[in-house]
């Protein structure tokens, strides 16, 4: 197998932190890394340790960091909702309605201009670091249009997720109860074979308590994970559900009481934190410290859609997350790799040590905390994908 070492690392980032200064990210300072033609990270330690291997690639003291793991992402739609977001910055307030645009737009358009838009999108997630990105479904809302968009999700991604129940659509309006029982029965068995997990907008204005519980039943019994989209507009049952239900995730997790909050804490339920729908929808940040105190592993993601957040940037996140936030450079980053990760129950990806997946991003900065320090500026200077960097 051919072998490729990645020398003179300034700073390297791990995420074990049986790595370096034994901290969560795991930090080595004067690093190297070993690579496979496999794809896999083969050695990880000091520069003056590494072993020979059959290719050379100086990285001149810059820093190296596991490739983003982007857990929260809805990549296929067509339509521009620019407008809505003008309108929006000049006061009107956001509602979960505005997806029904996109569905009506996505209806409208043809296979080739869906995957086109959402190749588009995976390959500006990637320039800017991302190696591993969840595309969501929900934009179709009948058994046709959702399996379609799930079918071109996963030629491209390997973590597809069935949203059937993102809204009920219009011409459901007078008959929400039969539109659970569409996503719960024949959409999800038009859906399944191209989905790894299912999901739902539990949500005043979506589904109730009750019809989400359902339909994230349904996607289990299938064989589907489960991940809630809980208490991002307004307090509600969301993230008790998610816990419940042994959901991977719960995302959003904006508006929480404190049994919410213990909920997370005291289950293998990920609290996922989307700042860029806060700031692109100008309403009040999750609170990270008070989850991060309690003890809930917190996983940054884009929420990149095209309603509340069009940002496909995890740099970007990661500075919302350190400035609004008020987690350190650390904890995002950690939480913008490691936590997407774990948020995706993958094992593989969001750490850099022997046995994982070799993808990884060179900064352009000696260190991460340049993420945040830096906001805005394109640090990203090189991304690794399985072992490979793209040409
Ligand atoms: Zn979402």
């Amino acid at each position: 197998m051919v072998t490729t070492l990645l020398d003179r690392i300034g700073s390297l980032v791990t995420n074990d932190p049986s790595y370096g200064d034994g901290s969560p990210l795991g930090r080595l300072t004067d690093a190297a890394l070993v690579v496979d033609a496999g794809g896999s990270v083969v050695w990880a330690g000091e520069s003056r340790n590494a072993p020979a291997a059959d290719a050379y690639v100086d990285v001149s003291g810059r820093c190296v960091i596991p490739g983003f793991v982007d857990s929260h992402a809805h990549l296929v739609f067509a339509g521009d909702r620019s407008a809505e977001f003008a309108a929006r910055m000049s006061g009107q307030p956001y509602e979960a309605g505005g997806i029904r645009t996109t569905v009506r737009h996505t209806r409208a358009a043809t296979d080739e201009a869906l995957e086109a838009n959402l190749v588009r999108l995976l390959a500006e997630m990637r320039r800017q670091g991302t190696t591993t990105v969840e595309v969501k479904s929900g934009y179709g809302l009948t058994a046709r249009d959702e399996s379609r968009a799930l079918a071109l999700a996963a030629r491209h991604c390997d973590e597809t997720t069935y949203l059937g129940a993102h809204i009920v659509p219009a011409e459901y309006e007078d008959d929400p109860a039969g539109y659970v029982d569409l996503v719960s029965g024949p959409m999800l068995e038009a859906c399944r074979t191209y989905a790894r997990w299912i999901d739902v907008f539990c949500e005043t204005g979506a589904f109730d308590r009750d019809a989400s519980r359902a339909v994230l039943d349904a996607g289990v019994r299938s064989g589907l994970g489960a991940r809630v989209h809980a208490n991002q507009l307004g307090h509600g049952p969301g993230v008790q559900l998610a816990c419940e239900a042994g959901a991977a995730s719960a995302d959003h997790c904006t508006f929480l009481d404190d049994a919410d909050v213990a909920a997370l804490a005291g289950s293998q339920t990920v609290a996922t934190l989307l700042p860029g729908v806060e700031f692109s929808t100008r309403s009040p940040y999750p609170d990270a410290r008070r989850l991060l105190a309690a003890g809930a592993t917190v996983a940054l993601a884009s929420d990149c859609n095209p309603g509340s957040c069009f940002t496909s940037s995890m740099p970007f996140c990661i500075a919302l997350a350190v400035r609004e936030m008020g987690m350190t450079p650390d904890e995002a980053l950690w939480s913008a790799t490691a936590g997407g990760a774990a948020a995706l129950r993958r094992t593989d990806v969001g750490r850099l040590t022997p046995g994982a997946r070799a993808d990884l991003v060179v900064l352009d900065a000696p260190s991460h905390v340049h993420l945040a320090y830096r906001p805005g500026v394109p640090l990203v200077a090189d991304v690794w994908k399985s072992g490979h960097r793209p040409s």
